[in-house]
């Protein structure tokens, strides 16, 4: 019934510039809503979607003007019609894209948004309501309908016809069942839209997560960000700017005419300028039409841009900096460009936060380089000195302690006992003396890695019997007593007997050195398994003296490290705490090393009155492997030959 209805309303209307299609308008209606339903489905963004379908109603039924109106914000809150876009017969121009009414304007646009419902006008010429448009002054009758989604009304479909027509409720119902489908459809494109926009951001935030993570030069990132915002908030000239002093430097720049001089560019921060405004307010400020804004400096070798946004890179709660953007035409950025250009910051901020870190690593790195070679060089030059110095005093030396001796068996000195008490002490400081020579010579051949090793089959028992025996007097004088325990069960090892002799020697003295009077020494012996399960012997010196505080174990096998202080050391070689030179252990732990051995000190801490005691732990495999004494820095050659060390 409705359907003929409509035929019949149709059949009787006549168009002036040109024929309507004598069709059925509902047949027309139907496939023009699956037509647009299908538009709707494959033509997903706006700007493609809402002049398909605006130019397929007015052609379809030969309309004089269908036009979309959409609602927007205008300013102060209230709400206005933008009109997005408009069709005409060919050979009619519409109204221009943007022209708008706010909904106080009273006209018939805004009425139909307030109100949800649609507005016939027989005669426009006569309605006040109507929007007049200079473009459409053959307009005489109009319908208005609602886009509606849901309870919202989201914008006008606007239809005209150029002869004075009157809208049937059937005509009317149908023709909102099309603006019903345009609603959806543009509410469809604009979710699409923003769901891409949303991708896109989601997308250009990773790619910069990913060069920060990977980029080992975080300077390139601001411009890398640059590129990236580009695709999510469009602009003309954007530029990554820093603070330093009262000038802002750009350090990254995209669109600029002439890059080197963008780069060079140096503004001034002035006061109350834009970028005060943004260091104050503490968050993105942007101005629409820099024409307008006074005291704008415009550079005349810039195209002039009108709008003009600034978005703070804020570390450690400090703006640092800002993103600086502009548009050519004014107005051109939006809150919403704000919040996400803001998100761009953050990561520039990281950026350039990371990279002044990783300038100050590298700086520290090269320092450090630096400071390590001059030890190196140091360190080259004691080792020579102590070379040269030894060899250098061994000489006359070796000419006192000739003469002495000889002077000892001269006539009336041979049994004159004051002289002979005399050349004693002459003697003794002689010995004293070239014992400190030769442990010069030792620590510079480890030192060098020429130390020459007579490797043969050796018992510990009887080394460490030669050093007890060597020491017996200075034990005696110290009324210190020494156990030697479990030697004898030792397996015979593998070794330079006269090197391992100096490392229980030295180990030995210092035990004596640094226990009271009326202390004991223990030394002890067993079978272990040591690094990589070798089977090895680890013999222990263990002394009831004033021990050695745990921060100092390791230390005090470096040559030249003594724990107390070097002007108050006695230099007795037995006397207690009589320091040497503080060459001992670091002669012990180099023959040892050379053995492929451990060693090792243990001690409760330094105390002088509860005497917690120390114990040295020497381990040495049995069989040492040969290609280990390469590695362990032994001259090859000086394997095979004969020990040099002077004793
Ligand atoms: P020094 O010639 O000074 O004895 P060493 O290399 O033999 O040099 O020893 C280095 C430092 O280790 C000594 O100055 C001393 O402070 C500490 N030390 C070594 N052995 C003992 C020990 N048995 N008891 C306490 N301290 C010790």
């Amino acid at each position: 019934m409705i359907v003929a209805s409509a035929a019949y309303l149709l059949g009787l209307r006549r168009v002036r510039s040109r024929p309507r299609p004598e069709n059925n308008i509902t047949l027309q209606h139907l496939q023009l809503g699956s037509e647009i339903a299908r538009q709707v489905s494959t033509v997903l963004m706006l700007q493609e979607l809402l002049p398909h379908v605006v130019h397929l109603i007015q052609q379809r039924f030969g309309f004089y003007f269908v036009g979309v109106w959409l609602v927007d914000e205008a300013e102060e809150g209230s709400q206005a019609l933008t009109l997005q876009v408009g069709s005409c017969p060919p050979g009619v121009e519409p109204p221009p894209q943007g022209t708008r009414y706010t909904f106080e304007s009273g006209s018939v646009l805004g009425q139909v948004c307030t109100r949800g419902v649609c507005f016939p006008l027989e005669d426009v010429r006569s309605a006040k309501e109507y929007p007049h448009l200079p473009e459409l002054s053959e307009a005489l009758s109009a319908l208005f309908l609602p886009l509606r989604m849901g309870d919202e009304v989201i914008g006008v479909l606007d239809i005209q016809h150029d002869t004075r027509h009157t809208f049937t409720p059937v005509e009317i119902m149908l023709l909102q069942g099309l603006a019903d489908q345009v609603a959806v459809a543009i509410r469809n494109a604009q979710l699409y839209e923003a769901e891409q926009q949303r991708r896109k951001l989601a997308e250009s935030l990773q790619k910069i997560g990913g060069e920060l993570a990977s980029s080992l030069d975080m300077r390139q990132v601001p411009q890398q960000i640059l590129e990236q915002l580009a695709a999510v908030v469009p602009y003309e000239r954007g530029s990554v700017m820093l603070q330093r002093d009262h000038e802002l430097e750009i350090i990254a720049q995209r669109g600029f005419p002439d890059n080197r001089r963008a780069l060079n560019l140096r503004v001034a921060i002035r006061e109350d300028d834009v970028f005060q405004q943004m260091v104050q307010a503490n968050r993105p400020i942007w101005v629409d039409d820099v024409t307008q804004a006074s005291g704008w400096q415009q550079l005349d070798w810039l195209p002039l841009n009108r709008s003009w946004m600034g978005v703070p890179l804020i570390t450690k709660n400090r703006v640092i900096g800002m993103i600086s953007l502009t548009r050519k035409e004014a107005a051109a950025f939006s809150e919403e460009d704000a919040a996400l250009v803001l998100t761009f910051a953050g990561q520039a901020a990281i950026a350039l936060e990371n990279a002044s870190l990783y300038d100050e690593i590298t700086r520290f790195n090269a320092e450090l380089e630096k400071a390590y070679h001059n030890l190196a060089r140091l360190d080259q030059a004691k080792a020579d000195f102590i070379e040269v110095a030894a060899h250098e005093l061994r000489t006359p030396l070796t000419v006192i302690k000739g003469y002495t001796q000889v002077l000892a068996s001269r006539p009336g000195v041979v049994d004159d006992p004051d002289s002979q008490i005399l050349l004693k002490s002459v003697m003794d400081g002689v010995n004293r003396l070239h014992e400190i020579i030769n442990s010069m010579l030792d620590v510079s051949k480890i030192d060098n890695q020429t130390l020459s090793m007579h490797i043969e089959p050796t018992w510990l028992h009887m080394v460490v019997r030669r050093v007890a025996g060597e020491l017996k007097e200075a034990l005696q004088e110290r009324n210190l007593t020494l156990t030697v325990e479990d030697l004898q069960e030792l397996p015979w090892i593998q070794a330079d007997s006269e090197l391992l002799y100096k490392v229980f020697y030295h180990l030995v003295v210092n035990a004596i050195k640094y226990t009271p009077d009326g202390g004991h020494i223990t030394i002890r012996g067993s079978k272990v398994l040591g690094d990589d399960n070798v089977p090895a012997v680890q013999i222990s010196v263990h002394d009831t003296g004033i021990g050695i505080d745990p921060a100092h174990h390791e230390l005090i096998f470096e040559k030249f490290y003594q724990t107390g202080k070097v002007s108050v050391h006695s230099s007795g070689r037995t006397k207690f705490k009589g320091g040497g030179p503080g060459l001992g252990l670091a002669i012990a732990s180099g023959i040892v090393r050379a053995h492929n051995g451990r060693i090792w000190a243990e001690s409760p801490g330094h105390d002088e009155e509860n005497l917690p005691g120390s114990t040295f732990y020497v381990q040495l495999p049995i069989k040492p492997v040969a290609e280990r004494y390469a590695l362990s820095g032994v001259d090859e050659k000086a394997q095979k030959g004969h020990s040099i060390l002077e004793t």
